[in-house]
Parts: structure tokens; sequence; C-alpha cells
């Protein structure tokens, strides 16, 4: 079903709002954007917005971290036919998620101090724990082309899909030397879902997998090429955590990761 000028709410949970940044970034197609939507709600955008009317599409960023974040989504998800996740904290709880190893006590002593108040803030979820979505999109922050990919489609009622492969293959077809095999550094590429062009690995920078993993990754057999470099289990599994809860990640790598630790 083709959708003319469809009804779309942009929001952001708690983030820090870069994936909107991203869209507001698109600078030469937001003119053609806002012709080809009827944008209802974009709190950073617009100053008039309706947060009434049923959606056609609802995009979101960020992760379920406080109650009016849990009210605000599920009030998204009754008013949308379609709700897409944005950016990697909204798909596998990000950066956000680092925090619920800590305590909420802990957590409100060393930022605000002993004897806070109260703050509204729970463990940072990503919005599939929470309601059903329809198709997610991650990367911290999202790309550009991908995302006008994805409204493309959208506008011809359809969703993307983005090759399921490692940054490894992007990396390759840039013909980079590897930073990992060539110069023992810590390179999550292998176990992160590409998208981005391989953009570190080119600039001679680790990838620390803002995207988020790839399916079906091979947990242990990176995590023993690491190894052989002497890079130590803990700058691993830093490594590692810093853009995907293991909590959320695919069976395969938690699994492959409890392995990993007991090596
Ligand atoms: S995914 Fe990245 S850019 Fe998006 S809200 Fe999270 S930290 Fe910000
Ligand atoms: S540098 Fe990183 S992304 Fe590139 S091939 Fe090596 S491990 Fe993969
Ligand atoms: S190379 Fe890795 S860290 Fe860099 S943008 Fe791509 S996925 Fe993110």
């Amino acid at each position: 079903m083709t959708m003319s000028k469809p009804r779309v709410g942009i929001y952001g949970l708690t983030s820090c709002a870069g994936d909107q940044l991203a869209i507001l970034n698109c600078e030469d197609e937001l003119v053609s954007l806002a012709q080809a939507l009827d944008i209802k709600s974009w709190v950073m955008a617009q100053s008039v917005n309706d947060e009434e009317s049923p959606l056609d599409i609802a995009l979101v960023e960020g992760v379920v971290g406080t109650e009016r974040d849990l009210e605000t989504l599920k009030d998204v998800r009754e008013r949308a036919k379609v709700l897409i996740a944005i950016g990697t904290c909204a798909v596998w709880g990000g950066v956000a998620a680092m925090k619920n190893h800590l305590s909420r006590e802990r957590m409100r002593e060393l930022v605000y101090g002993a004897g806070a108040e109260h703050i509204d803030a729970q463990k940072a979820l990503p919005l599939k724990s929470v309601v059903d979505v329809d198709y997610e999109l991650p990367g911290c922050p999202i790309e550009k082309h991908q995302f006008l990919t994805l409204i493309g489609s959208l506008l011809h009622g359809d969703l993307p899909e983005f090759p399921q492969v490692p940054v490894c293959s992007e990396c390759k077809m840039n013909e980079n030397e590897c930073l990992l095999v060539h110069h023992g550094q810590v390179c999550c590429g292998a176990l992160t879902l590409a998208g981005c062009g391989a953009r570190c690995p080119s600039l001679n920078v680790p990838c620390v997998g803002c995207h988020g993993p790839v399916e079906e990754a091979h947990y242990n057999a990176n995590y023993r090429a690491l190894r052989a470099h002497n890079i130590s289990k803990d700058d691993i599994h830093k490594r590692m955590g810093i853009f995907s809860s293991p909590a959320w990640m695919p069976k395969v790598l938690v699994q492959d990761e409890s392995l990993g630790r007991e090596a």
C-alpha cells in the first residue's frame, strides 16, 4: 500500500537527541521531507505539535529510562500504525544501558551526592523490551543515507532491508589494513553491524561497536584473536559492552560472551 503524506511523529525519550539531530542535518533533503511527510509532532524542530492524532509512522529515539518515557512510548505505540526505533539506544539500550550495572541508589549518590531526593530514573531499556517495534534502525547516531532510504521505502509502503554483515565487510571493501590483525588494536568490527562504511577503521580508529551487534557474530573467534594480541579480557569486555547491553544482545553473543569470560 502506498502512503500519501503519511502522518509522522518524531520523538525523543531519554537520549542525547543525536538521532533527531542527524535527521535535522539532512539539510539538502529537509524541504523534500517536509513536503512528503505530514509531521504532526517533532518537538525538536517545530513549535506547534499535535499529540492527539493517530500516526502512520512514529520514529522514536532513546531508551525507556523514566516513568515519563514509558507513558510517552505507550501512548505513541497506541496511536502509531508503524513504530520505528531509531538509534542504538532505542534498539539495544546503547550507552545509556551502561548505568544498568549500578544500583539506582548508588547512581543517585554518585551523581547528586549523599542525601539527594528521589530521581525518576529506572533501568535504561530498549523500546522492544516494552512495546512491539516494527522496525529498528541502529547507529549512534543513525546514518543519514539509511534514514533517507528508510523514509523512501516507507513512502512506498515498504521497509528497507540493509545488509546484515559486519563492519569488517565494509572495511575490506575499503582495502584497509586490519587494525586488529596488523596492529593488535581492540577493534569490534567483526561483531558490529555494518552501515557506516567502516568509518572509524578507515580513519585508523578501531570500531567501538556503535551500530550494535551483527546477527550471528562469532564472539569466541574474535575474542581469541584479541587475546592473541595480549589485549586484556577487561579491555575486550569493556569495549564490546559500550553500545550494547549484554541483556539485549542476540542470544549467540551472550552465550559466547559468558564462555569468553571463563577463558
Ligand atoms: S544512539 Fe547515540 S546518538 Fe542516538 S540517542 Fe543514543 S547516544 Fe544519542
Ligand atoms: S580493522 Fe576492524 S573492522 Fe577492519 S577488518 Fe580489522 S577488525 Fe574488521
Ligand atoms: S566503525 Fe564502528 S564505531 Fe565507527 S561508526 Fe562504524 S560501527 Fe560505529
